[in-house]
């Protein structure tokens, strides 16, 4: 980690350190690697019908594409004790040659903002963000709509029992899934007051937290009896704002089960029939990082 003195570590509520060299080189390509990443997911192109099938997902004539990332500016969330984003303008104007020229530097924790976590960040010796297979990303999305019981108790916890009574009525988790958690916490999005439960900052800051997650129960059974591929909630972190243990973080990650959060619109995906893509940047040794998610459905053509 060239860039940092060392890796933000929330669960000690460490104060954050600064960028000390542009971090521009990082720049990814989410969209080539997401449309590859589509196809692997769903589909083998072989006859016509799928190329043409193909096709009318990617123009969007038979799939609705949906933005489920927020933008990083001055206003997105990040965690008490972390580097906020910053954006350093290199070049915004006419050049000497006669031609407009734009390109900036900026600055950020890996964790903020919509973002992912590679199992590294709790679990010693699992994947690094560059290490997550592309197969982990992107699949079939499972949405468990916690928002009316999360409504009145910002410190609800998704139990064994939401996950069940979900399965009663959508069917079994499939393999391969990528669970997305709906707490509805995506409406308070970006006031921090509201969405993190303070406005302070600094670890004075970390026992005010009070935001939904996954209960330890829950992260426990998951593991247990089914086989999805990744967890994403709409708050910022898959352990309650209260946690002190983050114990859904270490069980999830010891599998390799990565997670993504602050994910946005959760609220447009259906419980089951819609796909996920999520591509993170590729920050080698990483343990997260800004995430660019997308959702895709298919047959609701683009308006
Ligand atoms: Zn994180």
């Amino acid at each position: 980690m060239s860039n940092f003195e060392h890796v933000f570590d929330r669960a000690h509520a460490r104060p954050s350190t600064r960028c000390r060299s542009p971090l521009g080189r990082y720049a990814s390509s989410a969209l080539l690697v997401a449309a590859s990443g589509l196809v692997c997911a769903g589909c083998q192109p072989r006859g016509a019908g799928q190329a043409e099938m193909l096709a009318d997902l990617f123009s969007g004539a038979a799939a609705e594409w949906i933005d489920m990332s927020y933008s990083y500016d001055e206003r997105a969330v990040f965690w008490p004790t972390a580097q906020p984003f910053e954006l350093e303008v290199v070049s915004a104007g006419i050049t000497e040659g006669g031609y407009y020229y734009a390109a900036n530097n900026f600055c950020l924790a890996e964790h903020g903002g919509t973002h992912f976590d590679a199992p590294i960040h709790f679990a010693e010796g699992k994947h690094t963000s560059e290490q997550v297979p592309i197969d982990r990303l992107v699949g079939p999305a499972v949405v468990l709509d916690v928002s009316a019981a999360a409504e009145g108790d910002p410190d609800y916890q998704v139990d064994v029992d939401d996950l069940e009574a979900w399965e009663a009525e959508h069917g079994r988790i499939p393999d391969g899934a990528i669970l997305l958690l709906n707490t509805g916490w995506g409406s308070r999005w970006p006031d921090p007051e509201r969405f993190l439960g303070t406005a302070r900052t600094g670890p004075e800051a970390i026992p005010e937290l009070h935001f939904p997650g996954l209960h330890r129960d829950a992260a426990q059974w998951l593991v247990d009896n089914r086989r999805m591929d990744a967890l994403g909630i709409d708050t910022p972190s898959i352990d309650y704002g209260q946690s002190t243990l983050f114990e859904s973080h270490r069980i999830l990650y010891a599998e390799n089960i990565p997670a993504f959060e602050n994910v946005a619109a959760l609220d447009r995906l259906p419980a089951t029939g819609a796909y996920v893509i999520a591509l993170p940047m590729k920050i080698a040794g990483g343990s997260g990082g800004p995430l660019r998610i997308v959702g895709v459905l298919p047959g609701s053509p683009m308006r």
